[in-house]
């Protein structure tokens, strides 16, 4: 993996969106073409051979890879967004943020028992929407569910990847 392509690409923005937090830009990853195209066969390679069915992209940086990799891996692409966003029936999952509950959903017939799914989100920081997203897609019964992430922040969140249930692979790029 060539990380240094993702490295000197990524854009990190200190004190933003609040004092404190230091915010990766993916936006700079996504603008480079080769960045991207290194993004998108990195991804390949993990799971080429996992007979992926569907990519569940999270809102909305996430739809940015889960479409470039579902073209290559010849699976679909489901859509979990905030709410009020999808026009049909949705299946909904709520979690706590530091200040109040989010609330993200997928349409109800959007997955089904012979999915095999990847979830992917630009970045994994406490894992609080990951976490909502996969028992979100577990309430389908779908045969697997894989988590995805361009970047992990592993060192502020040491923890994170020991709260998903065990059965669930998670990998990141950086
Ligand atoms: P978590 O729920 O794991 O605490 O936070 C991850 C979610 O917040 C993801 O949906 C991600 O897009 C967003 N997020 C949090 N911090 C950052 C950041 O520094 N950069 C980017 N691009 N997204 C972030």
């Amino acid at each position: 993996m060539n990380s240094k392509i993702l490295l000197d690409n990524l854009r990190c923005i200190p004190d933003w969106p609040v004092k404190g937090v230091n915010f990766r830009d993916v936006t700079t990853l996504f603008k480079s073409s080769e960045a991207l195209q290194e993004i998108t066969d990195e991804m390949y390679e993990l799971y080429k051979d996992r007979g992926i069915t569907k990519i569940v992209g999270i809102e909305s940086r996430g739809f940015v890879m889960s479409s470039a990799l579902a073209l290559r891996l010849g699976a679909g692409i489901v859509l979990c967004r905030k709410p009020g966003k999808l026009p049909c029936e949705t299946v909904q999952e709520s979690y706590a943020k530091e200040y109040g509950i989010d609330t993200i959903e997928i349409h109800k017939d959007a997955i089904n028992e012979n999915d095999v799914i990847l979830l992917h989100d630009d970045l994994l920081a406490t894992g609080g929407t990951m976490r909502a997203a996969c028992s979100l897609v577990k309430k389908f019964n779908p045969k697997k569910v894989y988590c995805n992430f361009i970047i992990e922040l592993e060192k502020e969140f040491p923890e994170c990847r020991s709260t998903f249930d065990e059965d669930i692979e998670i990998s990141s790029l950086l």
